[in-house]
């Protein structure tokens, strides 16, 4: 399924609709280029997951933790070196666990990420227009539309 986009808000409701849908131990891995709106639909997903918290970039903690109707682990993984050190973090304790796991930059992991995982891409077509592109064979996108 693809959405387009206009502004970021229209992404982040995009988000929120995504977030509603999301059950525990559901991974969503977030790919794009600096600047896609990875964050800014992850605030959605937030959302949709009634965390009330702010949602920051993980880029230099790797992951940060929200307590939402189910906990949310958000994840950046653009500046790992090394894959050794996400086991440092503990991340399959996280990826297994009883939350919802959205990893900005996911490709960079694909290898040791499971199969049955829910993959968006978002392009960046001009300023203010995004295609976000979802594949997910585990989620009910019926609740989108
Ligand atoms: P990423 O995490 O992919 O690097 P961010 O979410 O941090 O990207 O930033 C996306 C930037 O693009 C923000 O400055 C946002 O205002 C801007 N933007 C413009 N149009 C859109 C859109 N349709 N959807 C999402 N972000 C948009
Ligand atoms: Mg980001």
């Amino acid at each position: 399924m693809i959405i387009k986009t206009k502004s970021p808000e229209e992404t982040f409701e995009v988000g929120v609709k995504i977030g509603r849908l999301l059950k525990k131990g559901d991974i969503i891995s977030l790919n794009g280029d600096l600047g896609a709106g990875k964050t800014h639909l992850t605030k959605g997903i937030a959302k949709g997951i009634e965390v009330d918290e702010y949602i920051t970039s993980p880029t230099f903690t790797l992951v940060n933790e929200y307590t939402g109707r189910i906990p949310l682990y958000h994840f950046d993984v653009y500046r790992i070196n090394d894959i050794e050190e996400l086991y440092e973090i503990g991340f399959d304790e996280y990826i297994y666990g009883d939350g919802v796991s959205v990893i900005e930059w996911g490709d960079i992991i694909k290898e040791i990420l499971p199969d049955n995982i829910i993959n968006i891409n978002i392009k960046k077509i001009d300023d203010n227009t995004r295609e976000i592109h979802i594949d997910a064979k585990e989620l009910d996108l019926g609740g989108l539309k």
